[in-house]
Formats: C-alpha cells, sequence, structure tokens
C-alpha cells in the first residue's frame, strides 16, 4: 500500500489517521506543530516521539519536501528558488527583502493557462495545478533555507554563504503574496485549502497574505466565502475593455464591468481595500486618459493602485514608459484621491521580477 504523505492532511484527516493507527488524538496535533512550525523534513526528526512511534509512523506515511534544485541571489538581495515537486515539473518563488518586511511570493500553478502577453509565465503554458502542499511547503522550504538546513541538490548552484536573514519560525518572512507562477483562483480549492493551513497551523496572519487575481470574477466572492480573508489583489492592467483584450484574454470572459461588480460585492472590513495592479506598457495604456478612466472606474470601491513599470524579458515586444509618464500617471490617481504606489521592480537581474518567472520551461 502507498504510504500516506502527512504533509497533504487537512487537520480532520490528520486526526483520522492517528485514529486508525489507535493512537491519542494529541498525536494529530504534536504531528501539524512538528510538520509546520519546527519544519521536520522526515518522521525521523519528531524527535518528540520515541523512535518506536517513529518507525511505527514511518511504516506507513511520510513527510514530502519540495526539492531545492537552485537558488540565484540578485544584487538588490531578492532571492529566487527552483523547484522540483514529485512528478519532476518545477516551480518559482522569490524572496524579497525590504527594511521592514520579507516578502515571499510563491507560485499556486506549474505554467498559467491565462497566457498574458507581457508576461513571461504566460508563455510557457499550463502544465499542472500544485497541490495544497506544494503551496505550503515554498513557504517552509524557504525558511528553512533562511535557517540554512537545506541543502542544494544541483551542483551548477552557487549558494552565498551570509547567515540567515532573521530568526524565527517563518525564517524571517513576514508577508506572503500568491504573485508567482499560475492563476490562484483557477485553483481555489487546494488554495483555499492551503490559505486555511497558513493561517491556522503556521499562524501567520491573513493579514500578512495577498492573493493576486488576472480576475476570475465568480470565484472572488467564492475565496470570500471558502477561505479566510487575506487582501486581495486584482490585476486589472487597463482602464478600458478593448486596451485589457488586447493585454489579457480574460477580459473577454470576464470584462472590466462585470470584474469591478464582483469587487464591489465582496464584503471588506472597514479599513480594508482591494489593490487594483496596474502594469505599465509604454504607449498601450499609460495616458493621462487612462488614468483619468481609472479614477473613474475604480470610485465606490474602497481600493489602492499599484503601478508596475513593465519588467522586459527576451522577446516581450513591450517597453516600460519613461519615470515621468509613471509620474504623472500617478499624479492623476492621487489627485483623484486614490492611494497609488509605484512598485519598486525587484530581481530583474535574475529573472525574478513580476512576470519573469518561468522556472526553467522554454517559453
Ligand atoms: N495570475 C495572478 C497572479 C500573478 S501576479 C494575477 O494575474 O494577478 C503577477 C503580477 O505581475 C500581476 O499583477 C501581473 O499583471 C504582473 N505582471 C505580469 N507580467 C509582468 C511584467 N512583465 N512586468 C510587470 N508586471 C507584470
Amino acid at each position: 500500500m502507498a504510504k500516506i504523505n502527512l504533509k497533504a492532511l487537512s487537520k480532520a484527516a490528520m486526526e483520522e489517521f492517528v485514529k486508525e493507527l489507535g493512537l491519542p488524538a494529541y498525536r494529530a496535533k504534536q504531528i501539524l506543530h512538528w510538520i509546520y512550525e519546527k519544519k521536520a523534513e522526515t518522521i525521523e526528526d519528531i524527535t518528540e516521539f520515541s523512535k518506536e512511534l517513529r518507525k511505527r509512523l514511518s511504516e506507513t506515511a511520510y513527510i514530502s519536501n519540495l526539492k531545492l534544485l537552485r537558488r540565484q541571489t540578485s544584487k538588490d538581495g531578492t532571492e529566487k528558488f527552483l523547484f522540483g515537486i514529485e512528478d519532476a515539473e518545477s516551480i518559482e518563488s522569490v524572496l524579497i527583502p525590504d527594511e521592514d518586511r520579507h516578502t515571499l511570493c510563491i507560485s499556486s500553478q506549474v505554467g498559467c493557462a491565462m497566457s498574458c502577453g507581457f508576461c513571461l509565465t504566460g508563455g510557457i503554458g499550463f502544465k499542472r495545478n500544485l497541490k495544497a502542499h506544494e503551496i505550503v511547503d515554498q513557504i517552509i522550504a524557504v525558511s528553512r533555507v533562511q535557517s540554512s538546513k537545506l541543502k542544494v541538490e544541483s551542483s551548477e548552484s552557487k549558494i552565498p554563504s551570509h547567515p540567515p536573514l532573521l530568526k524565527g519560525g517563518t525564517g524571517g518572512i513576514t508577508n506572503i503574496v500568491f504573485m508567482g507562477m499560475g492563476e490562484p483562483l483557477l485553483n481555489l480549492d487546494e488554495v483555499v485549502a492551503a490559505l486555511h493551513r497558513i493561517t491556522e497551523f503556521m499562524g501567520f496572519s491573513k493579514r500578512k497574505i495577498t492573493l493576486s487575481t488576472c480576475g476570475i470574477a465568480p470565484k472572488i466572492a467564492e475565496l470570500y466565502r471558502r477561505a479566510p480573508h487575506v487582501n486581495l489583489a486584482v490585476s486589472l492592467n487597463a482602464a478600458t475593455d478593448e486596451v485589457r483584450n488586447k493585454l489579457m484574454s480574460i477580459n473577454k470572459k470576464y470584462p472590466i464591468r462585470v470584474l469591478l461588480d464582483a469587487c464591489r460585492k465582496i464584503h471588506l472590513s472597514p479599513r480594508d481595500r482591494i489593490t487594483f495592479e496596474y502594469v505599465m506598457i509604454d504607449g498601450m495604456n499609460d495616458s493621462l486618459s487612462d488614468a483619468k478612466r481609472l479614477v473613474a472606474l475604480l470610485r465606490g470601491i474602497p481600493s489602492k493602485v499599484n503601478l508596475i513599470p513593465f519588467n522586459p524579458f527576451a522577446e516581450s515586444r513591450f517597453k516600460r514608459p519613461s519615470d515621468n509618464s509613471i509620474l504623472a500617471f500617478q499624479e492623476i490617481l492621487v489627485r483623484g484621491k486614490i492611494y497609488t504606489f509605484i512598485r519598486k521592480s525587484k530581481g530583474q537581474d535574475i529573472l525574478a521580477a513580476c512576470g519573469q518567472l518561468k522556472a526553467g520551461y522554454t517559453a
């Protein structure tokens, strides 16, 4: 019989598992603690258990781990991790250090089916959905690396020998963003399960988690119904359907009005806002009339806007606008009373910035 992967179990399934082995119920809690807080890589690592108990558990179960294939460090400190998953596919996660925060950007799918023209991940196509444990394991693996416990398995990588950035249960990770490879709302079941585990098993605050979607309108309400209320980011990227259709084919299915209606309907707490991401592309969506239209579109939605200057990659046909155009665009939004910030593009030299992840696949 195939062994059970303890990392793939929900709380209820873990309780069932220990019950079937005839163990007391508190063992479930202990196993979860060892996997998610102590970051045990094997059952053998659970030293709180007697040798006999570990042996017994190992007969029927195991703990899966992402395989760290490559780790690259940008000159600005951003780190990109290439992980191998169980079926030989691979994914990337990016750790972005800033003054007071360390944000981990995680993937929800291998590749992406959305094929947005400005995004390199879109170019590799969709391979498969990640399982909840593969989503969560990116956090476990990176925090383990930050605590310098994980060995790199590939010979081509250069590992910087600096010490862990910060100490703590999550290896210093303060924020998590679902902004890596894939469209999280098209893998909703696994993403919901992952969000439960990140908040409940790892004790991560939902306020420090942001999920970004290209705008699968009907799934937005479903996310809010089923998952802890994390911050929502929506990749709007255009202020007219005409331009958005050109940039994101999902707009043909869920045009701007439908998407924004879905955003209006979710019940936000008084202090919360939806982040609208807007990739700025030269001559495409960066005019001052676009900025004015954006102000009008967002009226009535508690929102903030995140302008992301386009990050180039080989063969991309787009260009980033000049700093002056970006600032002029921002000024119109600010005058329209929309809190607007420009995202610093980090890790461009190692293809770790937004839209640059391809995990070794050929785009
Ligand atoms: N599929 C989700 C999660 C990916 S988040 C989504 O679309 O929101 C990635 C963010 O980076 C999105 O806001 C996307 O619009 C942006 N992006 C993609 N390619 C980019 C590029 N080349 N330059 C800058 N931002 C890009």
